[in-house]
């Protein structure tokens, strides 16, 4: 059922209008950030055109049928063949493609071209998942067009990807685009915690530091997250109590090392949700509103020695370089000079005008 998935309430609606008008397009396009959940909602469409005892215009979920679809048979080694394959569900008229290495192959397509041409085998409506579908390069895509121009009635594509822009327009004029927001941190709070996937208080950590995605939520390897949180604290220490120029420089070094390279943009992340706490702090909100709670005490601190004029700017000086980072600058350099423009003192106090 779709409303037992997270946030998208939008999407929500529209799908189950379309499953309403039973007008499922042949070929769909669903745009949005990784790990949203865009292929759970591919999957719910699969299961409301062959579930047994449908709810309404939705599958139930329950039956033979649903559940199947939701059981993807994913080859045992990541070197297997199969990947070039198509990756069936234990329902036969259910299956996905995803690029075995960095593009989608032309086989690939043609295994979508012959499929989608049978009559389905056991439920009432074939369905192909294509993962990341801006792998597709000039020959794949081509190789896609045939079976998106005529798609036989009883099949229905359905492309993911995160970037949409990739993709060539022939594809995406054939395509009914839906697009997918990010989750919001509420959201997947609430999903982590029904889920019991993490605690109430990890939960609250996950969501925030997800970025809107789900699975980055689940996939957050939390020893790895305390690690890098550990790091932060020491700048906003070093940028508050200590003003320790030699740390700061130091901590900049540590986060271009490239071992933390796909760590960059978390650690910022990071760090911005302990400026916001201890600026929350400081400015004596209750305490709820905090989202590292866990570090309340060494927070607390930082805060009384804060300048709370100061944490606005912070964010901003990281948004800005961030901005800058996706124009290419030299990242090692702005990562020093972020550093130290945030250390830098605070701007004096506004002059009172002198009234003679
Ligand atoms: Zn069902």
């Amino acid at each position: 059922m779709l409303d037992q998935l997270t946030g998208n309430e939008r999407v929500k609606k529209l799908l189950k209008r379309i499953l309403e008008a039973r007008r499922v397009p042949g070929a769909l396009l669903f745009a949005g950030e990784d790990a949203i959940g865009k292929k759970l909602f591919a999957l719910e469409i699969a299961k409301a055109l062959n579930c047994r005892s449908p709810r309404g215009v939705e599958g139930c979920g329950q039956c033979p049928s649903c559940v199947r679809i939701g059981k993807f048979n994913y080859p045992q080694s990541s070197e297997s063949d199969d990947w070039k394959g198509i990756i069936w569900t234990d329902h036969a008229d259910v299956g996905m493609v995803v690029a075995p290495k960095r593009v989608l192959l032309v086989e690939q397509m043609r295994l979508i071209e012959r499929e989608a041409n049978y009559r389905p085998y056991e439920g009432k409506a074939r369905v192909f998942l294509i993962e990341d579908a801006d792998k597709l390069n000039d020959a794949s895509a081509n190789a896609l067009l045939k079976v998106l121009e005529e798609p036989p009635h009883t099949s229905h594509i359905v492309l993911l990807t995160s970037r949409p822009a990739m993709l060539l327009p022939t594809i995406r004029s054939r395509c009914q685009m839906i697009r997918f927001s990010p989750l919001t941190a509420a959201e997947i709070e609430t999903h982590l915690v029904r889920n019991k996937i993490a605690s109430p208080n990890e939960a609250r950590i996950r969501a925030r530091v997800a970025r809107g995605s789900l699975g980055r939520a689940v996939a957050q390897d939390l020893a790895s997250f305390n690690e890098q949180r550990k790091a932060m604290l020491q700048v906003l220490q070093a940028l508050s109590i200590s003003e320790d120029r030699i740390q700061l420089l130091r901590s900049a070094e540590e986060l271009n090392e490239a071992k933390y390279k796909d760590e960059y943009e978390s650690r910022l992340d990071i760090l911005e949700t302990l400026i916001r706490d201890a600026w929350i702090l400081s400015l004596r909100t209750p305490d709820e509103s905090i989202v590292n709670e866990d570090l309340l005490p060494q927070l607390k601190k930082i805060s009384a020695s804060l300048d709370r004029r100061r944490p606005a700017g912070w964010i901003s000086q990281i948004e800005e370089m961030r901005e800058q980072l996706i124009v290419n600058i030299n990242r090692k350099a702005a990562t020093d000079a972020l550093f130290l423009t945030m250390a830098a003192a605070a701007p004096p106090l506004q002059r009172k005008r002198f009234v003679p």
